[in-house]
């Protein structure tokens, strides 16, 4: 293997010997090999018909189902290795020629059908680094459930519904697996569509009934219900009118929630800092498991977190915005 080389370019670009291939690019490229980590609209692209995509089952599942054709996807190519990253259904890391890791989003914990991402050592390391400043310390989950759990609690005391809000894949189907003893259970059908790719591979959530915005919103019924819901403003139509007419109480879930005012921004009733990415404390971790001796960051507070590593003696730095080639700064020919 003649070295490695890593750039940003529509994604980041990683020359492996003879080898390129450009990691979640943002439009079809020219590479040997794509990967695309997982089904979020940021991290996909639609390929070129010739394009060689490795990504998960689950990933091109979910990708077809919002309107991304990733082509025969594979996940077996030689000097690769796949790793679940915790983010969401299907989500990988990706070791690249045994020199570069690249954790796509990922999480550090645990949480209802998702494991946590899985590490192996590499000379260099690619993270997203979305939470990557000191003050994003996650609650435990299990506190957050059960807090989540008395609020709906007091709702049905009252005779009111609440409204549960999150990212219609991956946080919704976490807040669809911990929250659905309620009854009566709704899920917006955006929601209910990603629920049904989860069944499908295997993953047992509750099927509640679909909510259809345009013809369902008059016809709920009176009194305490549950819906999950895809994140929205109070000042969005549909929330506005169960709010209205229904009493609905209006609960979003984001990492984001840790700071102050998230809650006012969104005109939210509350809001709840349940996240599929790491938080600071699991970012610091990661690097420790994988052990680097270069760590490029991108996504989120990527310049703080990487200009905490070099306090810690790592020589790191940002990808991203995609500036100049980073030849310069690597050493690796
Ligand atoms: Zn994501």
């Amino acid at each position: 293997m003649g070295g490695v080389r890593v750039t940003s370019n529509s994604g980041i670009q990683v020359d492996a010997g003879k080898t390129r291939f450009v990691l979640d690019p943002k439009g079809a490229v020219s590479a040997d090999y794509t990967f695309v980590s997982h089904a979020h609209i940021d991290h996909m692209h639609n390929p070129a018909r010739d394009e060689k995509v490795i990504a998960s089952k689950a990933t091109a599942d979910l990708a077809r189902a919002r309107g991304y054709d990733l082509g025969s996807t594979t996940e077996e190519v030689e000097g690769v290795e796949l790793l679940d990253s915790g983010h969401i259904l299907g989500s990988r890391a990706i070791k690249i020629a045994d020199e570069v890791y690249y954790t796509g989003d990922a999480s550090g914990r645990e949480r209802g059908f998702l494991g946590k991402c899985r590490t192996r050592s590499a000379r260099i390391l690619i993270m997203e680094t979305t939470y990557g400043s000191p003050e994003y310390v996650f609650p435990q989950t299990a506190k957050l459930v059960r807090q989540v759990n008395g609020l709906i609690a007091s709702a049905f005391d009252r005779g009111r519904p609440v409204v549960l809000m999150g990212y219609p894949l991956g946080k919704a189907q976490l807040l669809a697996y911990y929250f659905s003893s309620w009854e009566p259970l709704f899920f917006h059908a955006s929601v209910a569509t990603m629920n049904e790719i989860h069944v499908d591979h295997g993953i047992k959530l509750k099927a509640g009934s679909r909510f259809h915005p345009s013809e369902d919103a008059d016809s709920l019924p009176g009194g305490p219900w549950v819906m999950v819901a895809p994140m929205s403003s109070s000042r969005n139509r549909l929330m506005s009118h169960l709010r209205k007419k229904y009493g609905a109480i209006l609960v979003a879930f984001s990492g984001w929630a840790m700071g102050a005012g998230y809650s006012r921004f969104l005109g939210t009733d509350y809001s709840f800092p349940l996240s599929d990415h790491c938080d600071y404390p699991e970012l610091i971790k990661l690097v420790e498991a994988i052990s680097p001796e270069t760590v490029y960051t991108t996504h989120g507070y990527s310049s703080e977190f990487a200009s905490d590593l070099r306090r810690m003696g790592f020589s790191a730095r940002t990808l991203s915005p995609y500036q100049s080639s980073l030849s310069d700064y690597l050493k690796e020919s």
